[in-house]
C-alpha cells in the first residue's frame, strides 16, 4: 500500500501537480511547490470550502489576517509555552523521532531499554526534550529580542483577535462564524508521507461563536456538516472516512471536546480535519493579555457574555492529498493510470484535440477552444497520437476528451470521450458546454 504513495509522488511530478521545493538545490525537506495542475486542483478545493462556508451560511463571513502578528498573541494563545513536541535523538545514527511515536504515554517509557528503529541500537535514544514548533523571525532591521515574533502556526488566532471588529462591521448576531484560508507554519520534527505533514501548509478554518450552553449542540451540528462535506462536495468514498474522538490525554489545553475526521490513507487512518470545542479559553486569554474587554452584548436579551467557540480546522494540503489518493486508479485492464477526480474538482475539464494537424482541423478546434475557455479550464493538444493524448489526460484527471475530425468541418459534430469508461459518442459542438456544466453539478 505504501507503494501507492510513491507512485502518486511520481505521477504528481510527471504531470505537474506537486514538486519538491528547491529541486535544483537537492530539495528542501517538508516543503512542496504546487505546479500548474496542483494549483488548479488546490484552488478548486479551497473554493468549494469557501463557498460552503461563506455562501451557503448567511451568518458566516470571511477574513484574511496577517501571517505575522503581535508576539503577545502567541503568549496569550499558549503557543509560546505549550506548542511543543517531544523530541528524541539516536546518539548512534542521529535519527530523530517524536517521542509519542513510541507511545502515547511516552513519559512512562524507559528510554534505556528502547531500540532505535533505524539502526537497531539499544540504549542509544536520548530522553525526550520539548521542542517548540513555531518559526521565530524578526520584524524590522535590528535583531533584538523586542523585535521577535513568529510565523503563525494556525490561522485561528487571527480570527479571535479580529472578532469584535468583524462582528461590529457586519452587525452579526450570535451564533455567527468567521472563516479564513491561509498559510500556517510549523517546524515539524519529522515530516513524512508526502504533503500530509509539511512545515509550510494552508489551513481552512472556521470559528463559530456561540452562546455558552449552546456549544454542545453546535458541536454536534458542525460534526455532521463537516463529515457530509467530504462526501457531498468532494465526492470521497464514505467507507474511507470516520470520526476519532480525542481522549482526555489527547485533548489540547484549550479544548473541552475534540473530534478528528480521519481518512484511510495508504499509510493508515489519519486526521484530515479537527472539530474542537475551544470554549471561551482563547478570548479569556486575549482579554487577560491585551487588557481589552472582548465580551459580546446581546441587545435583545440585555445579556453580556464571552462567546464559546466551535472550531472546524482543516488542512488544505491534506485535503488535496485525500482527493489525490481517492482519485488514484490503476486501470490494469487498459494498462493506464487514471485520476478519477469529480469533474468539479478536475484541474482541466476537457482537452480539445484536432485529429490531424492539417485540413483546417486545428483552426476548427481552436474555434471551439476559444468559446469554451471563457467558461472552463480547457486545454488544446495536437501533439502525438490521439491515444497518447488521451492517456496523458487520464493521468491529469481530465474528464472529457473532444476530438475534431473531418466530419466536424461538414456537420459541426465532434467525438467526446469519457475518461473513466473510455466510451466515445458523437455530439454536436453546441452540446459540449452543457455536458461539462452538468457533470460539474452532479454529485
Ligand atoms: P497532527 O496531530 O497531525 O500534527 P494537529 O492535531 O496538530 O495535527 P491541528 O492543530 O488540529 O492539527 O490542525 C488542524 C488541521 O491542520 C489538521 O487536521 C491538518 O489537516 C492540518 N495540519 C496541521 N499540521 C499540519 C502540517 N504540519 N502539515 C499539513 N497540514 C497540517
Amino acid at each position: 500500500m505504501e507503494k501507492i504513495i510513491e507512485k502518486l509522488v511520481s505521477l504528481c511530478k510527471r504531470r505537474g501537480f506537486i514538486f519538491q521545493s528547491s529541486d535544483i538545490y537537492g530539495g528542501f525537506s517538508a516543503i512542496y511547490d504546487y505546479g500548474p495542475l496542483g494549483i488548479e486542483l488546490k484552488n478548486n478545493i479551497s473554493q468549494l470550502w469557501w463557498k460552503e462556508m461563506t455562501q451557503s451560511h448567511e451568518n458566516i463571513v470571511g477574513i484574511d489576517s496577517g501571517i505575522l502578528m503581535h508576539p503577545k498573541i502567541w503568549e496569550a494563545s499558549g503557543h509560546v509555552g505549550a506548542f511543543n513536541d517531544p523530541l528524541v535523538d539516536c546518539k548512534q545514527c542521529k535519527a530523530r523521532y517524536r517521542a509519542d511515536e513510541f507511545s502515547d504515554d511516552y513519559t512512562s517509557v524507559n528510554w534505556q531499554n528502547e531500540q532505535c528503529p533505524k539502526c537497531g541500537t539499544r540504549g542509544s535514544l536520548t530522553e525526550p526534550r520539548q521542542f517548540n514548533l513555531m518559526f521565530k523571525t524578526h520584524v524590522g532591521p535590528v535583531e533584538e529580542t523586542g523585535t521577535e515574533t513568529y510565523l503563525r502556526p494556525e490561522t485561528a488566532q487571527g480570527i479571535y483577535v479580529n472578532y469584535q471588529l468583524v462582528q461590529g462591521a457586519m452587525r452579526l448576531k450570535i451564533p455567527f462564524g468567521i472563516a479564513q484560508i491561509g498559510k500556517a507554519f510549523r517546524n515539524e520534527i519529522i515530516a513524512r508521507n508526502f504533503i500530509f505533514r509539511t512545515r509550510e501548509f494552508e489551513q481552512m478554518e472556521m470559528q463559530y461563536f456561540v452562546k455558552p450552553g449552546t456549544d454542545d449542540e453546535s458541536m454536534q451540528q458542525w460534526k455532521k456538516n463537516r463529515f457530509q462535506f467530504y462526501i457531498n462536495h468532494l465526492g470521497l468514498s464514505k467507507s474511507k472516512l470516520r470520526f476519532h474522538e480525542h481522549e482526555d490525554s489527547e485533548l489540547a489545553h484549550y479544548a473541552k471536546e475534540a473530534w478528528d475526521i480521519e481518512y484511510k490513507f495508504p499509510f493508515g487512518w489519519s486526521e484530515i480535519e479537527g472539530i474542537h470545542n475551544r470554549t471561551n479559553y482563547d478570548l479569556l486569554r486575549h482579554e487577560e493579555f491585551s487588557g481589552k474587554k472582548l465580551s459580546y452584548f446581546d441587545q435583545q436579551n440585555n445579556d453580556r457574555f464571552l462567546p464559546y467557540i466551535i472550531e472546524t480546522s482543516a488542512g488544505l494540503n491534506r485535503m488535496l492529498l485525500t482527493v489525490l489518493t481517492d482519485a488514484y486508479w490503476e486501470d490494469k485492464k487498459n494498462n493506464r493510470t487514471v485520476m478519477k477526480f469529480h469533474p468539479r474538482l478536475a484541474p482541466i475539464k476537457a482537452v480539445i484535440c484536432p485529429l490531424v494537424k492539417k485540413d483546417g482541423l486545428p483552426e476548427k478546434a481552436r474555434k471551439i477552444m476559444n468559446e469554451l475557455k471563457t467558461h472552463f479550464k480547457i486545454i488544446y493538444d495536437q501533439q502525438g497520437s490521439i491515444g497518447k493524448r488521451y492517456y496523458r489526460q487520464d493521468e491529469a484527471g481530465t474528464p472529457f476528451g473532444i476530438t475534431v475530425d473531418h466530419q466536424s468541418i461538414d456537420d459541426d459534430t465532434v467525438t467526446i470521450r469519457f475518461r473513466d469508461t473510455q466510451e466515445q459518442n458523437r455530439i454536436t459542438i453546441n452540446e459540449i458546454k452543457t455536458i461539462i456544466t452538468n457533470s460539474m453539478l452532479n454529485l
